[in-house]
């Protein structure tokens, strides 16, 4: 999913999980557990000054980062537990000799693919050796197009994202989709930032880009100034890129062309016959996200020199193929996006990384393995009725609010109403039949699931909206709103403690994934989202005076990030970025909070371990965020993540609330506390 950038438009719980997965410990038999265990808090910090540090304080001394990873939390945890499962169906499996076509060969062999490191390591470069001989034959601008083409239909996306989705405008359609892209770091800031972090990566980044170029066989000069020319028409294309806070406005992204419009923007581009060599055929319109970056490479098409294209094709390819090559490309790729990038000390054992790889690849296939033997239909009835209970107390929410028409809340009821609920997996499951895997070479493997995927998409073309389609493998930890479907998703991963457990009290489910299903569900009315309307269209819903309500009272939260400093005060959340998912934290636990109450133990006043129900409820929803992060993964999250840290996501929403002030005595002078004028409010 994330090759064609859908993580882009679909709205997830949290960034940098999606395709890793976990297994529903909710089946195992397990001891009894304390689910608000107080030797993981830490009763020293005041709740009111740091409700975060209260309830987390005790499992972060604990649980130092492992030196496989960038950061350690509740999250975490699972994600590890679950490969471990993952890598079991596997290994299993890999053994089974089963069948020629069959579920368990496919995964089975693939796993055995990656798993045999000494032919991986006797094959070098080899596995690109046709596509490297290819570029070097290039021998015009026109040449250099037809491979990016070449690539496209391979299933890999140099220079530019291309994808087929839904038309924001009319989504009972879908559409040929351009997207800016054809960046090695992790966004465009990094190629213009001026602090000595940034700096410092770039300069790692062009060591980076040599490096892998003397691996493709360059002298050290021919190594060294390949780098600085990537570098170069890298730092072009980021130039031309937009800003990752201008990617949240929907209206400033869609530019809905005729393919001769296109060409007239981009008149070194031959559109017409460049679609074609990328397998897609009789489409008359385009939606382009970005028309400045198709610009720009037209303009780079002639202001960059055919030698410096094709060495970028050239890193393209290195740079796709490394993480499943031998192990001294492995470990350049590793040096640079693990430990530069990330902080990461040590790499990860490859039978996690396989097992990753995997569940990316072919996620439906492992997934089906993965459900029969973990989730039972009774998770999916208890979330039925779980969200039937938010979305009847959102409806209430609406009607009462004080700032808002009675006809937009109207059609805002009316969007409720129309959200499609997913559970745990996909009622209809993407037909891998065409795919073949063999032992014989994992990136033959990895390359023929990117053709798969490609096809599969293309091939959506002209055709009816499956709505029934996941844009997550079932075993993974998260969730997600999706605005042109106007659907709620919830793979079976995120359906186990801290967010939910048979066992556990109300107080504890409806903090967890009662806060989650808020979340998703706000998402369908945040600063985005309310722009389209219960069919997923784009289209305006609000009276002027509504939105202007809604406007004033979105800044409260902006300006209430903006103010959370990070990484000892040398930097901030950015508001603006992260305005969607602040807006969804807020309404979610004010949300999941009102439904608890219906409840009967939110209606009790009877302690569980010392705590209240309304305290149990506000811990619960702590411990989801407790985690531990490295200071580089924190500084590239502040640049790339549109959710805030964990302690702001635990604190942010809560400082806005009298119930929390109220289940913890919260005062004038304490730290989280606000005056009630400056308290967020919007759902
Ligand atoms: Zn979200």
């Amino acid at each position: 999913m994330k090759k064609y950038n859908l993580m882009k438009l679909i709205k997830p719980f949290l960034l940098g999980v999606a395709g890793i997965s976990v297994t529903t410990l909710a089946f195992k038999q397990l001891p009894t557990r304390k689910f608000i265990d107080a030797s993981n808090m830490d009763t020293s910090v005041s709740p009111g000054d740091n409700f975060y540090l209260y309830a987390n304080g005790g499992w972060l001394k604990k649980n130092p980062i492992p030196a496989s990873e960038t950061r350690w939390g509740s999250f975490n945890e699972l994600i590890k537990h679950n490969n471990d499962e993952l890598q079991n169906l596997l290994q299993q499996a890999s053994k089974s000799k089963a069948a020629m076509g069959t579920d368990e060969q496919k995964v089975g062999d693939f796993y055995t693919s990656g798993m045999d490191s000494l032919s991986i390591e006797k094959a070098g470069m080899k596995p690109i050796s046709a596509d490297l001989a290819r570029i070097a034959a290039i021998k015009d601008s026109k040449g250099i197009l037809n491979e990016v083409a070449f690539e496209h239909s391979q299933g890999n996306s140099p220079l530019f994202n291309f994808f087929v989705y839904q038309d924001d405008k009319n989504s009972s359609e879908v559409i040929s989709q351009l997207s800016q892209g054809g960046l090695g770091l992790p966004d465009r800031d990094y190629y213009f930032k001026d602090d000595d972090r940034t700096k410092n990566i770039r300069a790692e980044y062009v060591k980076y880009l040599s490096a892998m170029f003397s691996l493709i066989g360059d002298d050290a000069a021919k190594a060294q100034a390949n780098a600085n020319a990537v570098m170069k028409l890298e730092t072009a294309l980021a130039s031309a890129s937009m800003t990752r806070v201008e990617l949240r406005d929907p209206n400033k992204v869609y530019h809905k062309m005729t393919i001769a419009e296109l060409n007239a923007i981009t008149p070194a581009i031959n559109w017409n016959d460049l679609l074609p060599r990328m397998m897609v055929n009789g489409v008359n319109n385009v939606l382009v996200r970005q028309p400045n970056f198709y610009k720009e490479v037209n303009k780079q098409l002639s202001a960059t020199s055919l030698a410096d294209w094709k060495a970028y094709l050239r890193w393209n390819t290195a740079k796709n193929a490394a993480p499943f090559l031998s192990s001294s490309f492995v470990s350049e790729n590793f040096n640079f996006y693990g430990k530069v990038l990330t902080g990461q000390k040590m790499m990860k054992p490859r039978k996690e990384r396989v097992a990753t790889v995997i569940d990316g690849s072919m996620g439906e296939v492992l997934g089906k393995l993965y459900v029969d033997k973990n989730f039972k239909p009774e998770a999916k009835a208890r979330m039925m009725q779980l969200i039937e209970n938010l979305s009847q107390t959102y409806e209430q929410r609406i009607k009462r609010l004080d700032w808002m028409s009675e006809t937009t809340k109207d059609k805002a009821i009316a969007k409720l109403h129309a959200f499609i609920r997913k559970i745990g997996y996909p009622d209809k499951w993407k037909d891998y039949s065409s795919v073949q895997t063999s032992r014989s070479s994992y990136y033959k493997n990895v390359q023929e699931c990117n053709r798969f995927d490609y096809n599969y998409m293309i091939h959506k073309l002209g055709k009816p909206v499956d709505k029934t389609e996941w844009g997550m493998t079932p075993p993974t930890v998260n969730a997600y709103y999706n605005p042109v479907v106007n659907e709620i998703v919830f793979p079976a991963g995120i359906l186990q403690f801290p967010f939910f457990d048979f066992e556990a009290d109300d107080a504890i489910n409806y903090g967890g994934i009662g806060g989650v299903i808020g979340h998703e569900m706000t998402h369908g009315f945040d600063d985005e989202g309310r722009q389209y309307d219960a069919q997923g269209n784009l289209k305006d819903w609000w009276t002027a005076e509504d939105a202007t309500n809604f406007n004033a009272r979105a800044k409260m939260v902006v300006d209430q990030f903006n103010g959370y400093s990070v990484l000892n005060g040398t930097t901030h959340v950015n508001g603006q970025l992260t305005l969607g998912e602040n807006l969804a934290d807020l309404g979610g636990i004010n949300i999941a909070y009102e439904a608890f109450k219906k409840t009967k133990q939110g209606q009790s006043n009877e302690k569980i371990d010392g705590f209240t129900p309304d305290q149990r409820f506000f811990l619960s929803w702590a411990q989801v965020w407790r985690a531990n992060i490295r200071d580089e993964a924190q500084a590239q999250r502040i640049v790339t993540d549109p959710h805030s840290p964990g302690m702001y996501r635990c604190n942010g929403p809560l400082s806005n609330m009298p119930e929390f002030y109220a289940a913890f005595g919260v005062k004038e002078g304490d730290k989280m506390w606000k005056p009630e004028a400056q308290r967020a409010k919007v759902w």
